[in-house]
């Protein structure tokens, strides 16, 4: 018997970040938006404890032991219900890794709603929802998807109305970018400035509930895209390319250094994907679209 749960990738279509705080988080205002690629995780019964096995273009980039989100979401559980986490979770990965995208908070979420089902734990959303947020700030949006803001580190969640389909297209880079790298340099970039309360913008909220592309481009902002182009100053090539291309908005999606791309419709993504893998700027082009649902079982 094994379980699989799809879960998808997200991209910050606002992402406010105020000064760090006394334990040095910061915090945000975090617009997610759920966006099709997806990783899928199965828990297997595994008599001999808890494994970790990844596939995938990036899977050698993927820890396989406890620090591996995952199983980490496993033990929560496990630990929660009083069992001993006899399982091996297998990850097909198609998200990027260390791409900005979510990737292992996705898979985070998936393991957590996988061995849920497999162990019957009768766990409710809210318990569930709960240890995501132990897991780490993105955790919860992967779970729920669709569209959401986030505030206090992030992991507080408002699921928000969404009024259409947005399509996009993304720009994967060589290499990741370690998001506490990317704060860091935030930090340093801001020091000795007056660093604003972060709030979500009203016109991006009505933008995306009315499903209006050209108001959501002129209203996306990453307040760590300053550092991310810091520490890889390629990235700015990266998005000129797509704007060129005719994207209506651009940004590098989260903490680096996957880029993405707001588009009029899907064709036009798939036009502008095109220019932009010609464009010898990026590792490779991803077209898809979001709003889509979170962690589902398949
Ligand atoms: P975010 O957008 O949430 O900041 P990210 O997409 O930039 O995250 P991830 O792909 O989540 O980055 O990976 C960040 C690091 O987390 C990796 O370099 C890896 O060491 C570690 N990690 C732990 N679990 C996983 C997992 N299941 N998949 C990928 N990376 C994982």
């Amino acid at each position: 018997m094994s379980v699989t749960v799809r879960v998808p990738a997200k991209v910050n279509v606002q992402l406010a970040v105020g000064a760090a705080r006394p334990d040095g988080f910061h915090d945000l205002a975090n617009v997610f938006l759920a966006v099709g690629l997806y990783d899928e995780v199965t828990a297997t019964p595994s008599p001999g404890g808890l494994r970790v096995t990844c596939s995938g273009p990036d899977a050698g980039q993927v820890p396989l032991d406890r620090t591996n989100l995952a199983a980490r979401a496993a033990e929560a559980l496990a630990a929660r219900y009083g069992r001993t986490p006899d399982v091996h979770l297998h990850i097909a990965k198609d998200i990027p890794v260390a791409g900005g995208m979510a990737g292992g908070s996705a898979d985070g979420a998936a393991a957590l709603l996988a061995c849920d089902a497999l162990w019957k734990t009768g766990a409710s959303r809210p318990d569930l929802l709960e240890i995501c947020a132990e897991l780490g700030s993105d955790v919860p949006f992967s779970m729920v998807g669709g569209a959401a803001l986030g505030t206090g580190r992030g992991e507080t969640l408002t699921e928000l109305e969404v009024g259409g389909t947005f399509h996009w297209v993304f720009a994967l880079a060589d290499g990741g970018l370690s998001t506490p790298a990317v704060f860091r340099e935030f930090d340093r970039l801001t020091e000795g400035t007056e660093v604003p309360e972060p709030v979500a913008s009203p016109q991006l909220l009505k933008a995306l509930a009315e499903g209006d592309a050209h108001a959501l481009a002129a209203t996306l902002v990453n307040d760590l895209q300053p550092a991310a182009l810091s520490l890889r100053p390629s990235l700015a090539g990266t998005l000129a390319a797509g704007t060129a291309a005719g994207a209506l908005g651009a940004l590098v999606s989260g903490s680096g250094p996957t880029t993405a791309f707001l588009c009029a419709s899907a064709a036009a993504a798939e036009k502008i994907a095109e220019t932009l893998s010609a464009s010898g700027t990026c590792r490779s082009v991803r077209v898809t679209a979001g709003p889509v649902p979170g962690a589902t079982v398949l």
